[in-house]
């Protein structure tokens, strides 16, 4: 084995204590030291010390209003400081492509829609680094890294997309592309990974270390969260539910033949090609109509959307039995008419067994988000970056190291 120099080995231990604190701070809000010693197993002083430079790299603040509990001296709590930083997120969808700036507590500041009506690879990209370069300019936050995100497979290791059958991609370097034009860190991954990210760190799943985040859309894909960090696969393709077999038929075969496939019975564009069979929406129309059909208590149109859940809810009976997940969070078109969301809750009730389902009721949950998430998700993806190795990315905090 080749010994580690002790020097590399103290940065790792340094680096690791950072990143505990900062996701405490993150999962917790404003803490005073001593809380947060106790909260993390660290001695007060580390903890005063490590605080110490991440006050002064700008990364977390001194809280002003001190608490004062009981006797003793105040205690001055320490948070994260979201005036300093920000992470820029792109996700490229096939209606439109959208760039976000959220701060390091994942608030949203400012979002740009692309105008450029192509999904070709060039133009986009380019496109995207003007949006990126106008965000930087006309903002103060100081920009650690952009993320970028989109559907089908997506290998984060690589920086590249394998395929994006809906924008015609093959082996997309996007990483690299962006980088060419965008003088900051890039890091890329799948939208449904992305979105499991952003429920991590500021949506339906803070705190929650073993999930997945269901998403049920035009695709229709898992993001796995265990142990605190995404699950991706041997190659990068985990999570792709596409065609797994599902009760009930497709009125039109699946890109791959069959009929029994997960996204060609369950998907967006399914409910759509019913809702049309059924004449309640016309031939232009696409399932956003059909959602407020139902929003508008339309009970056919409602009717089609508790079946759709009811299937999807037999498949989430279908993780949790794999996976035992703490929480399954349920997101994209499916989470939008919020009624749906219990039906699927009760269709997996029936079909797990007993003591395997444990509280349904706590155990599915919809999305934190509406469904236009998808730039700020992809921003997750750079927070996530940002939390785990803060020393690599914040120049002040090398400089500041302890
Ligand atoms: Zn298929």
């Amino acid at each position: 084995m080749t010994a580690v120099p002790r020097s590399a080995q103290l940065s790792d231990i340094r680096q690791q204590n950072y990143s505990t604190i900062m996701r405490e701070l993150m999962r917790s809000g404003p803490t005073a030291r001593t809380d947060l010693a106790t909260a993390i197993g660290m001695s007060t002083g580390s903890v005063t010390r490590l605080t110490g430079a991440l006050v002064r790299s700008g990364l977390v603040t001194e809280v002003t209003e001190p608490t004062q509990r009981g006797m003793g001296r105040p205690k001055v709590p320490v948070a994260i400081d979201g005036s300093r930083y920000g992470v820029i997120g792109v996700h490229f969808g096939l209606h439109r492509t959208m760039t976000c700036l959220i701060d390091l507590r994942g608030r949203l500041i400012a979002e740009l829609p692309t105008t450029e009506r192509t999904t070709n690879l060039r133009p986009l990209v380019r496109s995207v680094a003007r949006s990126v370069h106008k965000m930087l300019d006309t903002h103060d936050l100081t920009v650690l890294g952009v993320g970028a995100s989109t559907g089908g497979w997506v290998d984060s290791a690589a920086g590249k997309v394998h395929s994006q059958p809906v924008l015609g991609w093959q082996d997309a370097p996007l990483a690299a592309m962006l980088g060419d034009l965008v003088d900051r860190p890039i890091r890329v991954d799948s939208q449904v990974r992305a979105l499991a990210l952003a429920e991590h760190w500021f949506g339906a799943a803070t705190g929650v270390d073993n999930f997945i985040h269901l998403f049920v859309g035009n695709v229709i894909g898992a993001g796995y969260v265990f142990n605190g960090s995404p699950y991706r696969g041997a190659h990068s393709a985990a999570g792709g539910l596409d065609h797994l077999p599902v009760a009930g038929r497709s009125s039109e075969p699946c890109t791959c033949g069959s009929r029994t496939c997960f996204a060609a019975v369950g998907g967006d564009l399914e409910v759509a090609r019913r809702a049309r069979a059924a004449g309640l929406i016309s031939g232009d129309q696409e399932v956003y109509d059909v959602f407020a059909l139902a929003v508008n208590g339309d009970a056919r149109a409602r009717r089609l959307l508790q079946d759709r859940a009811a299937l999807v809810g037999t498949a989430t009976a279908t993780l949790i039995e794999l996976l035992d997940p703490e929480l399954v969070v349920i997101g994209g078109g499916i989470a939008a008419p919020v009624d749906h969301v219990a039906v699927l809750r009760e269709s997996a009730r029936a079909k797990l067994a007993v003591d395997r389902g444990g509280d349904v009721e706590a155990r599915i949950r919809a999305s934190a988000f509406g469904p236009h998430a998808l730039g700020i998700a992809a921003a997750a993806i750079m927070l996530d970056a940002v939390y785990r190795s803060p020393e690599t990315f914040v120049a002040a905090l090398r400089a500041n190291a302890v």
